[in-house]
């Protein structure tokens, strides 16, 4: 089959924050540090290569920029300073774009302005849309009981829908996922018992990114574990005890207990992402896209507008409180509608899922070279 060459693909990459590959010279280095490079995914030297070659169909099919995690050990020993660890950042986010069947993806990577934009439009369709519902059945001066601005059980229907929304787009571009780096390849063969043995895999790496264990430096890994842990405690909190968190002013032990562990998790991460990524010192922070910038600015308004909330609501100003409430929705629904399907946290449901087709792809290898040794031992007729 004929291979096609893009030769702007380099120019492409460049708005997703790629940057001096060209100074590349293929020494190798990179590969040699990388903690999780192997015989069968080889990287980033030969994902930089094929970029340079402009083998767009290559990188597409490929799950190596999932398999790396940014330690940026790769950076710091290249001699030539073609930033190997940011074209693999870069490259997730050009893949985040190319599973996106409806092309808001690339938009938001392209242009920070088109999201920045987007994220605007939704917080004011969510004020709108609360405050509307809030005022025709409800009073602004009760936050929890009969008469609530925003009752529970309302929010609660929000919730799911959204939630059902969005487990549905991000369902479809994990297919495209696995058609473009596995399904669609002619020369990979998956058996199918293959897809059903590693499939405990998928929860595996979704909490704990274990691989990231692996990098020299394991402080990152622990701070990316206490963000996606306090994510998913604030995530199980909304959607199966909103009640008990909505209630009070008393406070509610077993729920909001987990709910302030999650927020000081929460808090600590973003502070120091911030910090990082103003400071520069580590290298997997020296280079921000804008899509970094506005994830942590949003997830810092989600965070600030809960606490805030919920104080003004243990303190009896109910009327605060619910303005409160819808501010931070302002913030939380722009933050899940657009960020999880179609930027930087459609991750979570990426990297787990290339864990997974490795070693769902390391089996059918296996299985061809078994087949292909079985046919050469056969005696000729
Ligand atoms: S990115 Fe740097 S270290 Fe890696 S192969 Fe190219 S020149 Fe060598
Ligand atoms: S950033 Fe770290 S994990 Fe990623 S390719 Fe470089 S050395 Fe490997």
């Amino acid at each position: 089959m004929a291979i096609r060459v893009q030769p702007k693909l380099i120019d492409e990459l460049v708005l997703y924050g790629a940057e001096d590959v060209q100074n590349c010279y293929h020494c190798g280095n990179c590969s040699a540090v990388c903690p999780h490079t192997d015989a069968v995914f080889n990287f980033p030297r030969k994902p930089m290569r094929h970029l340079q070659m402009g083998l767009e169909e290559r990188l597409q099919s490929s799950l190596e920029p999932w398999l790396c995690y940014y330690c940026g050990q790769c950076s710091t020993q290249c001699p030539r300073g073609a930033e190997p660890g940011e074209t693999m950042m870069s490259l997730r986010r050009w893949l985040t774009a190319r599973y996106d069947f409806t092309g808001i993806a690339s938009l938001f990577y392209r242009s920070w302005k088109a999201e920045v934009l987007a994220i605007g439009i939704v917080a004011l369709l969510t004020a709108i849309g609360f405050f509307t519902f809030g005022f025709l059945q409800g009073d602004i001066h009760t936050y929890d009981g009969p008469d609530a601005f925003l009752p529970s059980s309302s929010v609660h229907i929000f919730d799911w829908a959204m939630a059902w929304v969005l487990f549905a787009l991000l369902m479809m571009n994990v297919i495209r996922m696995w058609w473009f780096t596995t399904a669609s390849r002619e020369n990979l063969r998956v058996p199918v018992w293959s897809y059903l043995k590693h499939l405990y895999l998928l929860p595996l790496h979704f909490f704990t990114q274990k691989r990231y264990g692996l990098c020299e430096h394991k402080g990152p890994w622990r701070l990316h574990l206490v963000l996606v842990l306090s994510y998913v405690t604030m995530l199980v909190l909304i959607m199966f005890f909103l009640h008990q968190m909505q209630s009070g002013p008393s406070i509610v032990w077993p729920a909001h207990g987990f709910g302030y562990l999650a927020s000081i998790g929460l808090l600590i991460t973003v502070i120091y992402a911030l910090r990082g990524r103003f400071k520069k010192t580590q290298v997997h922070m020296k280079h921000s896209h804008e899509s970094d910038w506005i994830f942590i600015v949003m997830l810092l308004l989600v965070t600030v507008t809960g606490i805030v909330q919920h104080v003004l609501h243990r303190t009896g100003a109910d009327l605060p409180a619910n303005v409160a409430y819808v501010a931070h929705m302002m913030f939380v629904v722009p933050m899940l509608v657009l960020e999880v399907p179609f930027s930087k946290w459609s991750h979570l449901a990426y990297r787990p899922m290339a864990m997974y087709l490795g070693e769902v792809h390391r089996d059918a290898l296996r299985h061809a070279e078994t087949v292909s040794k079985e046919k050469t031992m056969q005696p000729v007729s």
